[in-house]
């Protein structure tokens, strides 16, 4: 499967998250100056790549019809040379992805669909908390399939910056999902990178695995929810997922265990880690969830002293999608949530993150918004997105409280703001 050699370095670049860093994940950037895209080498680019593209099997008249009088848009060179300009935490990371209102939705979904995940499970072997919780932190169940014109955006990849060949790919792949009919021309967008439709896969992931699973002849990611919720199903199945294994559980680490060369890759038998005194969270022993050989790793994302699990091999399924742990984590516990599963009911891990100032759900981040509008900031639109222009008023405001200024908001930012 050596699409998945490749899958996860092109979905790192899809998203702000997309990086396995364990604690500490890259958030939005400022937006740096956009880079030139000369109309003569645009040309001459398209030119050159025309004969690919047919020996691609991306017919003239697909070529012609989808690239004359297209522009380059040089703010996707911008997002691919974009580097970070602080690390959000990951308590901030899952705080925003896996919050109240998305178990609401999820669970809203997993009802309205019912019978569609079921025959998906049934076909896949992948359960429908799974594949809804995937759904949610992917395009929020559909509601964000990103702004980019694909055509546009992987033409301009396709000729300037770096990775050109990675992208004529994805180009050339787009092309001919257009030429088959599968989605709408004017539906083919999505991240500044290629990633699209409800489960935002890229176009060669797309080609490899997306299913048409309500019958029409077209496997159309962006307006059929049956084809997304099958394909994100099948994408998992490809990636070794298990039916019926839980994806990992909290567990409450024995005093004095060595956590030096233990990891997600690391497996061990069930029954050693019980061996080493290991519980779940819960007190039950492990032996309540996995079979005494079922080989698991011990990932601990925040270090010894915050929340850690024993993962699978079917956490290691969700890690493909995007090659972060963080995201993986985030649609494990998505999905514990919406089975109500999730250690106490407790909306976060049982034992919590080593901070003494936790992250916010988007509704405390709509809040914040409020707050600093209300307050005379210029911040745009209230959207629970914390972009440059909330950074740069949650600066000022850390001055002026004399808190530590670094444009991050938590719960102590909230409630220095909520008093009058
Ligand atoms: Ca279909």
């Amino acid at each position: 499967m050596a699409f998945f050699v490749i899958y996860p370095v092109a979905k790192q670049l899809t998203v702000a998250c997309g990086l396995s860093l364990g604690l500490l994940v890259p958030a939005l950037a400022q937006a740096p100056a956009v880079p030139a895209t000369p109309p003569a080498a645009w040309a001459q680019c398209l030119d050159r790549l025309q004969p690919q593209a047919a020996q691609a099997g991306v017919k003239s008249a697909t070529w012609a019809s989808h690239l004359s009088g297209v522009e380059p848009d040089g703010s996707v060179l911008a997002k691919l040379d974009n580097q970070p300009e602080f690390k959000t935490p990951i308590w901030d990371y899952l705080a925003g992805l896996v919050d109240d209102e998305r178990v609401a939705d999820g669970q809203r979904l997993l009802a309205q669909h019912r019978s569609t995940l079921e025959a998906v499970a049934q076909r896949y072997g992948v359960d429908p908390a799974t594949v809804v919780a995937v759904w949610g932190v992917e395009s929020n169940f559909g509601q964000s399939f990103g702004r980019y014109p694909l055509v546009q955006a992987l033409g301009t990849l396709s000729c300037f910056g770096r990775r050109q060949a990675f992208f004529q790919k994805e180009l050339f792949a787009t092309l001919r999902i257009l030429q088959g009919g599968h989605v709408a021309p004017e539906a083919m967008v999505g991240s500044w990178a290629g990633a699209f439709g409800h489960t935002q896969f890229m176009p060669t992931t797309y080609e490899q695995l997306a299913v048409d699973f309500d019958g029409d002849g077209r496997r159309d990611l962006t307006a059929s929810v049956p084809d997304a919720l099958a394909s994100t199903a099948h994408f998992l199945q490809k990636a070794g997922w298990r039916p019926g294994l839980a994806w990992g559980v909290e567990v409450r680490l024995p005093k004095g265990l060595t956590l030096s060369g233990e990891g997600r890759r690391t497996k061990r038998a069930a029954s050693t880690w019980a061996e080493r005194g290991l519980n779940l969270a819960s007190g039950q022993p492990i032996g309540s969830v996995f079979p005494a050989d079922a080989p698991l790793g011990l990932m601990t994302p925040a270090g010894g002293q915050g929340p850690a699990f024993l993962v699978s091999r079917n956490f290691d399924a969700l890690y493909s999608y995007n090659a972060a742990e963080s995201y993986g984590l985030a649609i494990a516990h998505l999905s514990d949530r919406l089975r109500g599963t999730a250690a106490g009911g407790a909306p976060m891990f049982a034992t919590p993150w080593p901070t003494d100032d936790p992250g916010l759900s988007r509704a405390q981040r709509r809040e914040v918004q409020t707050l600093l509008l209300m307050r005379g900031h210029d911040i745009g639109e209230v959207d629970g997105m914390l972009g440059d222009k909330s950074r740069q008023a949650i600066r000022t405001e850390q001055a002026r409280l004399g808190h530590e200024v670094n444009g991050r908001a938590g719960q102590k930012l909230l409630q220095a703001l909520q008093r009058p």
